[in-house]
């Protein structure tokens, strides 16, 4: 059957287009395990169901799953994946540009702490997909949640990691940590430990309501703090669901500050917070800020959600050269140690 794999890659287009247009992931799932699915069948079985339109007897595969495989097995492009591709805008080319431009990805979780794989898992996924580095950012203590990781885990994971990269060299994890922003402005691990990491990011994830008056001087005292390098999600947004709003913080001041202090303002890719606003995204590039555009992935599958943000940070007229993620290893490690 020569068709299978023309099958297979609209099955998996399609998926990839519902996930850019941020449909239910239970949609994109039944592409991606139809995919699966035909991929494993014997040649025999694959021709003689098409034959006798039966796909849809099988496990993992629906009727429109199965309408996508018939089309494809006979040569022809399936109608549905037609009028997603006519229906899904084109992703401008400037974003497009800044996607190759990039070469890692500055906030990443494991298994440590949250993420959903064992950090090799995320690190292989990103070799896959061009990067030359991730930084591994599991939560700090505070965050009991998430499993946030004490100092004597976190020393734990640098050794780890050490091990890792010996073997996946070139390719290097950067030790990493997101650390929460207390109430009072202090980061959340302790600073011999913050001092030694690759990349600092640092995110409220607590008292998100607090007022202006309250929130502007927390977040500026952890700008302030030597070991940030970059500013997690900064209005801490959620819009699918019942959505959360924005943190209320004085923006200008705050953005001020990043560039003072060398910290980067993230770019989150999650569909689920796309933070900053485009608005306030704006005022940061407006205000001189660098910027790195993460994917805050907790799965190694997430870790293609970077290309989100670069359609934002191309929206809003962003050159490669303010974004972080675009210098080699080397080079933004040495960034991160200007305080
Ligand atoms: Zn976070
Ligand atoms: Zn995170």
């Amino acid at each position: 059957m020569t068709r299978r794999d023309d099958a297979i890659a609209a099955l998996e287009r399609i998926a990839y287009l519902l996930e850019r247009e941020r449909e239910p992931s239970y949609r994109v799932r039944a592409f991606r395990n139809a995919a699966a699915v035909v991929g494993a069948l014997p040649d025999a079985e694959l021709e003689e169901r098409s034959r006798r339109s039966t796909l849809h007897g099988l496990a993992g595969i629906g009727p429109v799953t199965a309408q996508v495989i018939a089309e494809a097995l006979t040569g022809t492009t399936p109608a549905y994946l037609q009028r997603l591709e006519t229906e899904v805008p084109p992703i401008a080319e400037a974003a497009l540009a800044l996607r190759r431009a990039l070469r890692g990805d500055c906030h990443v979780h494991s298994d440590w702490s949250d993420g959903g794989s064992p950090i090799e898992d995320m690190a292989r996924t990103a070799i896959a997909l061009g990067h030359e580095y991730i930084v591994l950012t599991d939560h700090s203590p505070r965050l009991t949640v998430a499993r946030g990781l004490s100092a004597a885990r976190l020393r734990d994971q640098l050794d780890v990691v050490r091990g890792i990269n010996e073997r996946l060299a070139p390719f290097r994890i950067l030790t990493g940590i997101e650390v929460d922003i207390l109430e009072d402005g202090s980061l959340d691990q302790e600073p011999d430990l913050l001092a030694q990491l690759d990349v600092v990011v640092a995110s409220v994830h607590s008292k998100l309501r607090m007022p202006e008056r309250e929130m502007t001087p927390r977040m500026l005292t952890a700008i302030r703090n030597p070991h940030m390098d970059v500013l997690g999600h900064c209005t801490g947004r959620i819009v699918v669901g019942r959505g959360r709003p924005e943190s209320e913080f004085d923006a200008a001041a705050v953005f001020a500050s990043c560039r003072e202090h060398h910290v980067a303002v993230e770019i989150n890719s999650r569909p689920e917070r796309l933070d900053p606003p485009m608005r306030l995204l704006k005022l940061a590039i407006e205000t001189g800020c660098r910027l790195a555009v993460d994917t805050d992935a907790h799965a190694p599958g997430q870790l293609e959600w970077q290309l989100r943000g670069c359609e934002r940070a191309a929206a809003c007229g962003a050159a490669a050269e303010i974004v972080i993620n675009t210098m080699p290893a080397g080079e933004l490690i040495a960034w991160t140690r200007t305080t």
